[in-house]
């Protein structure tokens, strides 16, 4: 088996939920075509990329509307979109939640007094010997530093959870500390048309995340060295583009579902029917 060559915070993410998933998706390479949050969000992001990257005079409303109805037909078009099989009013759907998502950026910051350094921004580097790539949706430059921020176009967790989400963040601050030699001052995630969730950056938390990454990539290694990759099994089982390749997730939906629990727009329920 090839050894993972390098480790983001998404595919971290997947790990924890399920190293079973991780195992087809990133060993087998099987497809894990994006929902329908993911080519929102994907979207929102593509619009906001191109409107903080105007002047900053420029950052109103009405040209995030430009943008959008310029991107708007590569969205029809593309094919993680048309393979959602959307209908007239899906799509109405999709737009009304895209608007939604990036007027909401107005209820969290005025883009205008944004002093944008980089959108989009690729990192590659080493955290305590794990090979770490991310991308940093925007890094501002304020009076006090570097500000790491990322877009989310979903509500925000609930408190207990903030932790772990954060955790993405911290990632970016210390691989921009490495990669630019600056460290950042704050990190935040904005839940468009939420509310933000932010941080100071101070080196017990960026330390605490790299290691939590570090104990993936030790678990990584060691599965890839056994050929051990444990079905954990919950309500996501649902939305496992994997569902049907795995046995123990099969039986967690038919479970879930004999309990009346399986929402019905999970794509699992087409295998208990
Ligand atoms: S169906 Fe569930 S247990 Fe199986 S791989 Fe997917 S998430 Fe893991």
């Amino acid at each position: 088996m090839a050894p993972r060559r390098s480790l983001s915070p998404s595919s971290a993410s997947t790990w924890r939920q399920c190293p079973a998933r991780w195992r087809y998706r990133y060993v087998e390479n099987l497809p894990d075509p994006p929902g329908h949050e993911a080519v929102i969000g994907s979207f929102v992001h593509r619009v906001l990329e191109a409107l903080l990257g105007e002047e900053p005079g420029k950052r109103s409303t009405d040209r995030a509307r430009e943008f959008a109805t310029r991107f708007w037909p590569d969205y029809v078009d593309d094919p993680d979109v048309r393979r959602l099989d959307l209908d007239e009013v899906g799509l109405l759907g999709h737009k009304r939640r895209i608007w939604a998502a990036v007027t909401g950026l107005w209820q969290l910051e005025d883009p205008t007094t944004i002093d944008v350094r980089a959108t989009e921004h690729r990192l590659r580097t080493e955290l305590d010997g794990v090979p770490f790539t991310g991308v940093v949706d925007r890094l501002d430059a304020t009076e006090d530093g570097l500000v790491v921020t990322d877009y989310k176009s979903g509500k925000a967790p609930t408190h207990a959870n903030t932790p772990d989400k954060l955790d993405q963040v911290f990632l970016y601050a210390a691989a921009v500390e490495r990669t630019l030699g600056e460290t950042p001052v704050r990190v935040q995630l904005h839940y468009l048309g939420d509310r933000t969730i932010d941080a100071v950056v101070e080196a017990a938390a960026t330390d605490a995340a790299v290691a939590r990454l570090r104990t993936v990539w030790d678990e990584i290694e060691h599965a890839q060295q056994t050929d051990e990759f444990t079905a954990s099994t919950g309500p996501l089982c649902g939305w496992c583009p994997y569902v049907e390749r795995c046995d123990a997730g099969l039986e967690e939906v038919r479970r879930i579902h004999a309990r009346g629990r399986l929402r019905a727009d999970a794509p699992a329920m087409k295998y208990v029917a």
